[in-house]
C-alpha cells in the first residue's frame, strides 16, 4: 500500500514537470514560426493557386503572380 502511494506521487510529480515543459516549449515555437513567417508576404500562384513567397514568384506583364515560368507560360486559369 506504502508503494502505491509512492508510484503515485512520482507519477504526479512527473506529469506535472512534463505537462508544464509541453506548455512552456509551445508559445516559444509558435513566436519561433511567427517570426519567420511574417516578413515574407505570401502570394497565390494565378495558375494554379499555391501560395508562395512574394519574392519566390514569378510576374508576367499585366503583374500577375505565378509559381515557376512553366505555369507563367500557360498564364492565368
Ligand atoms: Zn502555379
Amino acid at each position: 500500500m506504502k508503494y502505491l502511494l509512492v508510484i503515485a506521487v512520482v507519477g504526479i510529480v512527473l506529469w506535472l514537470m512534463f505537462g508544464r515543459g509541453r506548455r512552456a516549449a509551445r508559445p516559444a515555437e509558435r513566436s519561433r514560426a511567427a517570426a519567420r513567417a511574417e516578413p515574407a508576404e505570401m502570394v497565390a500562384c494565378a495558375h494554379c493557386g499555391v501560395h508562395l513567397p512574394a519574392d519566390e514568384a514569378v510576374a508576367d506583364a499585366a503583374g500577375r503572380r505565378y509559381c515557376g515560368e512553366a505555369h507563367r507560360l500557360a498564364g492565368p486559369r
